[in-house]
């Protein structure tokens, strides 16, 4: 037995707010505005994860309105998404996941944010695939007013 989930985020940039994407840390002058850590990669993997097994979406889950969450560390969210699905008796497959930014360049951070879920979910790295590309200067992501990212995960039965 096989499932499939995709999933998109996107989370607006603004200055004073610290830029981290799965889970790393990024050099740049701005980050991006939420409730949570607003890890926009990570967002999309858990909706993708969640809408996999018809089991909602993260908001469901870590609704921005409960104060609990504020400054969530998204990782940290992962893995108890994680959790639920391996309690559904579902495992990872692999994912494949595309974030979209203007600037700043994400490539060289690519293989610490591969380890970084890998860690947090206990899958092997070769199971995730991270691309990064731009949005040809169009629209808010292009004008740097945004990131987003969207998700593919495959999952099978355990
Ligand atoms: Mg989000």
């Amino acid at each position: 037995m096989i499932r499939i989930g995709n999933g998109y985020d996107l989370h607006r940039l603004v200055e004073g707010r610290k830029l981290i994407l799965g889970g790393i840390e990024i050099d740049h002058c701005l980050g991006l505005l939420g409730h949570s850590d607003a890890d926009v990669l990570t967002h999309s993997i858990m909706d993708a994860l969640l809408g996999a097994l018809s089991l909602g979406d993260i908001g469901h889950y870590f609704p921005p309105s409960d104060p609990q969450w504020a400054g969530a560390d998204s990782m940290k969210l992962l893995t108890q998404v994680y959790q639920l699905v391996l309690d559904q008796g579902w495992q990872v497959v692999n994912m494949d996941n595309v974030i979209v930014a203007e600037r700043p360049k994400l490539k060289p951070y690519l293989p610490a944010m591969v380890d970084s879920l890998a860690r947090g979910m206990a899958i092997a790295p070769n199971q995730i695939s991270i691309k990064a590309t731009t949005n040809e200067k169009l629209g808010p992501v292009g004008r740097q007013e945004a990131i987003c990212a969207y998700s593919v995960v495959l999952l099978e039965s355990r």
